[in-house]
C-alpha cells in the first residue's frame, strides 16, 4: 500500500493531462482510504487474538490530545467546524500509559465528530472521576468527545460498538467508513481497564465518554505553564470568539494563569469596549466569525 501511495504521489509531480490527473487522484485517494481499512482490521484481529501490547511510557497528556487535534485540524477547518479541549485542574502533567493507543482512542473519536457534524463543534474535555491527592500515584480520568451534529437514534446505540457495525446502512454510502473504529477504541479503552460509552440526542450530538484509571508518571513536567504566571499575571486580555465553548476555555485558562481576561462573542462589542476607553495589553481574536473575521477586527483595533 505504501508503495501503491507513494508512486501515485510521486506521479501527482510529474506533468499529467487533466484527464490523467483526475484518474490519478482516484488512485491516490483509494489507497488511502485502503491503508486505514487494512491498519484498522490488522489493529483489530490483533486485539481480538490476544496480541496487542500496550507500552507503559510516561505520558504528556496536553501534548497527546494536542496531537490529535493537529492531526484532525484541517479536516475541522474545511468544515468550518470549531474544535477544542478542556483538562480539569488538578490534572496530573504526564501519565503512564500507550500514547500511540490513546491518541488513536482520540483521533477515532474525534474524526467521527468532525464526520458526523455539519456546523458547531467538537470538544474533548478531561476530568478527574474523583478528586486526586497529590500524593496518589494513581488518578482516574473521564475523556469525553462532544459533537454538535447528527447524534444518533436510541435504539441504534446499542450497537455502534459492535465491529462492523454502522448507526445506520445508508451511512456507508454517505459517508464511507467501515464501522471498526468505535470497536477497536472500545477494546483499547478496555484493555487499559477503563469503560467507554456513548450518550446522543438525534438533530443535536452525541458525546463518546471513557474513563481511564491511570498511574502518574512521577517526572515534573515544565512544558506547561500551571498556576499563576509572573511574566503574564495582571495583563488586561481581550478574547473575541464567536464560539462561546472556545471564549470559556480562554477565559478560565488564562485567568488561572493571573490574566485578567475579558471575552465577548461579537467582534462589535470588542470595538465598542476599545472605543470607549478601555485599554488591553494583548488579543487574542479568533479567525472565522460570521460579519468581521479576525483579520478585519484586528485591522480596525
Ligand atoms: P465508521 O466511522 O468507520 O463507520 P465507527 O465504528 O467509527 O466506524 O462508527 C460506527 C458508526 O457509529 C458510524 O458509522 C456512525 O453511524 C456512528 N457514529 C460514530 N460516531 C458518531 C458521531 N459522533 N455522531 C453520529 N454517529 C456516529
Amino acid at each position: 500500500m505504501n508503495g501503491v501511495i507513494a508512486m501515485s504521489g510521486l506521479l501527482l509531480e510529474t506533468p499529467l493531462t487533466p484527464e490523467q490527473r483526475g484518474y490519478v487522484e482516484t488512485i491516490y485517494s483509494s489507497s488511502e482510504a485502503l491503508l486505514t481499512i487494512t491498519k484498522d482490521i490488522l489493529d483489530f484481529s490483533k486485539i481480538e487474538s490476544g496480541k496487542m501490547e500496550l507500552e507503559q511510557e510516561p505520558v504528556d497528556l496536553r501534548v497527546c490530545i494536542e496531537d490529535a487535534l493537529d492531526i484532525l485540524a484541517p479536516k475541522a477547518a474545511e468544515k468550518k467546524l470549531d474544535i477544542a479541549y478542556q483538562m480539569d485542574d488538578g490534572i496530573p502533567a504526564r501519565v503512564v500509559g500507550d500514547v500511540t493507543r490513546l491518541r488513536q482512542i482520540l483521533v477515532n473519536l474525534l474524526s467521527n465528530g468532525i464526520k458526523f457534524t455539519e456546523t458547531g463543534e467538537v470538544v474533548v474535555q478531561v476530568k478527574l472521576l474523583a478528586a486526586h491527592k497529590p500524593k496518589d500515584d494513581e488518578c482516574h480520568l473521564h475523556f469525553s468527545v462532544c459533537d454538535t451534529g447528527i447524534g444518533i437514534p436510541v435504539d441504534r446505540l446499542g450497537r455502534l460498538f459492535k465491529p462492523f457495525t454502522q448507526a445506520d446502512v445508508s451511512t456507508t454510502r454517505y459517508y464511507g467508513g467501515t464501522g471498526l473504529g468505535l470497536a477497536i477504541s472500545r477494546r483499547l479503552v478496555e484493555l487499559m481497564h477503563g469503560k467507554m460509552w456513548v450518550e446522543s440526542v438525534p438533530q443535536k450530538g452525541s458525546t463518546f465518554h471513557f474513563t481511564l484509571p491511570m498511574r502518574v508518571a512521577r517526572e515534573v513536567s515544565i512544558q506547561h505553564l500551571q498556576g499563576r504566571q509572573p511574566q503574564l499575571a495582571d495583563l488586561r486580555l481581550l478574547v473575541v470568539d464567536d464560539n462561546s465553548t472556545n471564549c470559556r476555555i480562554l477565559t478560565l485558562q488564562t485567568s488561572k494563569w493571573g490574566m485578567l481576561p475579558r471575552s465577548t462573542q461579537s467582534a462589535a462589542q470588542a470595538l465598542e469596549w476599545i472605543k470607549s476607553g478601555e485599554a488591553f495589553d494583548l488579543a487574542i481574536l479568533d479567525m472565522q466569525m460570521p460579519g468581521m473575521d479576525g483579520l478585519m477586527l484586528a485591522g480596525e483595533i
